[in-house]
């Protein structure tokens, strides 16, 4: 049975629809993330399942009962926040059992419940201590732990990371991993952080505009996104887009002048289409001796940035007549629906600067369409036999 169940739930502030018929069913002890651009209605969504925020529509379950209308501490959930409030005037000890008091457990079940959650969390050390002698991360910790004593059917946690640096960030990510490998507790994530979600969920609920765009396991949103949106959202530096058009069962483009047989996918002459491609799956040509020479352009390097492992080359239409670093990478912001402009991800030692003139290739196996008008997604990769280039095959 569906554990955790939103139904068709709509939030409507009076000009603004914060979150629009969203459905998710989550299942026992699955961890999932809901991600998606600031003011797309994460936080609103958490809300409505925590009960701090009444939805204008929709039903939302836990555990098999309705409890759209339950106060939130009728609702068997504990919540973690981006701002880490402890209370400053107890100790570690009293802030974890604060809310077990408040639910009148007796002694014996809240020394049992401080115990484990202390013993799972590694602060056994430090019960005794005041919030103001603790690290950021040791804090974090406590927050968490204040949660984990209550024992819920249901974790939120709303950017639970976000305050801290970036080093601790990551660690902390690893102990919720390995917390939630051991509590098994069904938990429900925001974060704007799409490296945090792909690599703490099971399945990443992507939002735009209040509603649903993608839910699925990450690699599937990676390798199979839904619409042009999650497309873009999803993966560093993101996916590049081409706009064209089908002619004769080719996919051809004016910008960049590819031409690419693509009568393999459910496409038809005259549809407008747009073409995505990541970084990793744009080669120079001659690079890799499995390409085929089918999905060739020669462009022109217009910004080269090493990242230390690779080098992260920015191409654009070799027309002659263009303004070399104009328009860098934008992460984050909604994707258009094309640009003048691909990224390729090169070997660190390539020897390329701005103004030289490339070809490159597109790995077939990795090339997504997209309808042009509604941005769904039509394929990914182009023919049935197209297998990705393997990893380090290089010639
Ligand atoms: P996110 O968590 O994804 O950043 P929110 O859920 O906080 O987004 O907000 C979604 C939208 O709803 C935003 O446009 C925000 O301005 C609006 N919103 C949130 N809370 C309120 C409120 N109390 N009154 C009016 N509008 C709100």
């Amino acid at each position: 049975m569906t554990h955790l169940k939103l139904d068709n739930v709509t939030k409507q502030y009076s000009d603004v629809v914060a979150v629009d018929g969203m459905t998710l069913d989550i299942e026992d002890g699955e961890f999932i993330s809901l991600i998606g651009p600031s003011g797309c209605g994460k936080s609103t969504t958490l809300e409505t399942i925590s009960g701090l925020t009444k939805p204008t529509g929709g039903h939302i379950e836990i555990a098999g009962t309705d409890v759209t209308d339950a106060a939130p501490k009728d609702r068997d959930i504990a919540m973690v926040f981006q701002n880490i409030a402890l209370f400053p005037h107890m100790t570690v000890e009293e802030n974890l059992t604060f809310g077990l008091r408040l639910k009148n457990y007796d002694q014996e079940a809240i020394d049992d419940r401080v115990s484990r959650a202390a013993d799972i969390l590694q602060i056994e050390g430090m019960l005794d201590r005041m919030p103001d002698e603790l690290s950021g991360g040791q804090r974090q910790r406590v927050a968490i732990g204040r949660a984990i004593v209550m024992d819920p059917e249901v974790f939120l946690m709303d950017e639970p990371l976000a305050n801290l640096d970036a080093k601790l960030r990551v660690h902390m990510r690893t102990e919720l991993q390995r917390l939630q490998q051991e509590l098994d507790v069904t938990t429900v994530y925001v974060t704007h952080d799409q490296a945090e979600a792909m690599t703490m969920s099971d399945r990443i609920a992507i939002i735009n505009e209040g509603e649903l765009q993608q839910f699925a396991p990450p690699l599937e949103c990676y390798n199979e996104p839904a619409n042009l949106f999650v497309a873009g959202f999803v993966g560093s530096p993101s996916m590049r887009f081409v706009n064209g058009a089908v002619e004769d069962g080719r996919f051809v483009d004016s910008t960049f002048g590819f031409d690419i047989d693509v009568s393999g996918a459910p496409v038809a002459a005259g549809d407008d289409v747009v073409l995505g491609i990541r970084p990793e799956d744009v080669y120079l040509e001659g690079s890799h001796r499995d390409l085929d020479d089918t999905t060739t352009a020669r462009l022109m390097v217009d910004v080269v940035q090493p990242m230390g492992d690779e080098l992260v080359v920015y191409l654009r239409a070799d027309d002659g007549d263009v303004t070399l670093g104009a328009d860098l990478d934008e992460e984050g912001g909604r994707p258009a629906g094309g640009t003048d402009q691909l990224l390729m991800t090169v070997e660190p030692t390539a020897d390329l600067s701005s103004g030289d003139a490339v070809d490159v290739v597109l790995d077939r196996a990795q090339i997504h369409l997209f309808e042009g008008t509604t941005g769904e997604a039509i394929s990914h990769g182009l023919g049935v036999d197209d297998e990705p280039l393997a990893n380090g095959a290089e010639v």
